[in-house]
């Protein structure tokens, strides 16, 4: 018998929320939409909850919830509207789900993504910053609880996919040393900017950077992929979704974007997951394994390409990346703390009031000033966070008055 599966969306009015919903609509026989949730945009959540009703929505602040609330009731659909960041805990842990999609940006995922884990449901986790604030943590929460976490980050369902069952983070090293996995090779495209000079960076707009060649995706993650912080961070989410040291994961440029990631063993064997830049496609994965359903995904057509290239990536070029590098190896709060300023740094160019290439700059000066500390317990964590961003919006005052 096939199981109906209860999903909440965390993020449904975003990239990857809106492409979730998109494969959820074409298996209702599979899949009921149990909560939904938004920031602010109220009449996109408004004409998801007309059409999947869900038991909960959550919105960010009581004005769009009393929105909300009265259109909802207006139109007799059987919702329940919340707001704030307690109301985005209780769309996990009240909306009756077995499956939850963590699709917020940034830290705010955080917290709903750790109760979803707690809560012992199937986590499928698009929300890297999650994992890069507090890897220890949430993993450990998955592992007490007997989760199931399925990376929807394209290169790490790749590497999902390309890993035997028996290996994954929560196995015992016995087990995971004899599948004979020996690297993981995480691609990345290289952005828009991959073969511009620095020199020719400086007057980059917001649109600008979130013109991907390849994805179309929300404007953080976008930005994220023109400086590479994005590669750094899913080196970080790498190392916690499979607990693989930092040595075996490899970042290739493969600015093609059809090989999302690959394992190389210990037998001379590399295994590859090609498909077409479409999230639909890891999402898709990850609401049916192990089976797999259509994702309304194009076939690939490997005649219709000249060829795959792939590049050793150039640090000088992609300072973000080694700043992520840096906080990887020092570990503790550093990345929460890399996280933060690159929250700030990214918000800051997105509304125009830092230049591109001060990105790293504002990172990096962030990493100088707040001292990384063990990240133990989640309130060592979220302090680290909160320090990071007052630091760097100190930083920031400071860059802006030069
Ligand atoms: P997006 O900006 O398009 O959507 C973000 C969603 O989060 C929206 O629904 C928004 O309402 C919600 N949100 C934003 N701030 C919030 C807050 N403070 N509190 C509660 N909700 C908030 O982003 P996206 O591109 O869909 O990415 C979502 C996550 O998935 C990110 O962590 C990103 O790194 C990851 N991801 C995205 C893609 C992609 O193709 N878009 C690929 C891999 C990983
Ligand atoms: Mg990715």
């Amino acid at each position: 018998m096939r199981l109906l599966r209860r999903i909440t969306i965390l993020g449904s009015t975003g990239s990857i929320g809106v492409n979730t919903l998109d494969v959820i609509r074409s298996h209702p026989e599979r899949y009921q939409v149990a909560a939904l949730t938004a920031h602010q945009q109220v009449d996109r959540l408004l004409a998801q909850c007309r059409e999947f009703k869900p038991r909960i929505a959550v919105v960010g602040d009581a004005q769009s919830a009393k929105k909300l609330a009265a259109a909802v009731l207006q139109e007799k659909i059987p919702t329940t509207v919340l707001y704030g960041a307690e109301a985005l805990v209780s769309a996990v842990s009240e909306s009756d789900c077995d499956t939850v999609m963590a699709a917020i940006v940034g830290a705010a995922g955080l917290l709903p993504t750790l109760a979803a884990a707690r809560a012992g449901k199937r986590i499928l986790l698009a929300n890297k910053e999650a994992l890069v604030m507090s890897g220890d943590l949430l993993m450990q929460a998955v592992r007490d609880s007997g989760a199931e976490l399925i990376p929807i980050d394209s290169e790490h369902n790749a590497i999902f996919q390309c890993l035997p069952a028996g290996f994954n983070a929560l196995h015992s090293d016995v087990a995971r040393a004899e599948c004979g996995v020996e690297e993981l090779w995480l691609t990345a495209s290289g952005g828009p900017f991959r073969t511009t000079p620095l020199v020719e960076l400086a007057d980059i707009t917001p649109d600008q950077a979130c013109a991907h060649p390849n994805w179309v995706m929300g404007r953080k993650i976008s930005v994220d992929s023109a400086t590479m912080m994005n590669k750094g961070l899913e080196v970080i989410e790498a190392r916690w979704l499979f607990g693989v040291p930092l040595a075996q994961i490899r970042v290739l440029i493969h600015p093609q974007s059809v090989v999302h990631s690959m394992v190389r063993y210990r037998d001379g064997s590399v295994i590859a997951q090609l498909g077409q830049p479409d999230m639909r496609t890891p999402i898709a994965y990850g609401l049916a394994w192990p089976q797999r359903i259509a994702a309304g995904v194009e076939p690939l057509d490997l005649t219709q390409m000249s060829a795959l290239h792939f590049i050793q990536p150039d640090l000088k070029q992609f300072p973000c990346l080694a700043l992520a590098f840096a906080a990887a190896h020092s570990g503790g709060t550093a990345p929460a703390i890399l996280n933060a300023a690159n929250e700030v740094a990214v918000g800051a160019f997105l509304a125009s009031e830092l230049p591109y290439l001060q990105i790293p700059t504002l990172v990096e000066q962030v990493l100088e000033q707040v001292a990384a500390a063990q990240a133990q317990t989640l309130a060592e964590v979220l302090d680290a966070d909160q320090t990071a961003r007052r630091v760097a919006m100190q930083c920031l005052a400071r860059l802006r008055s030069h």
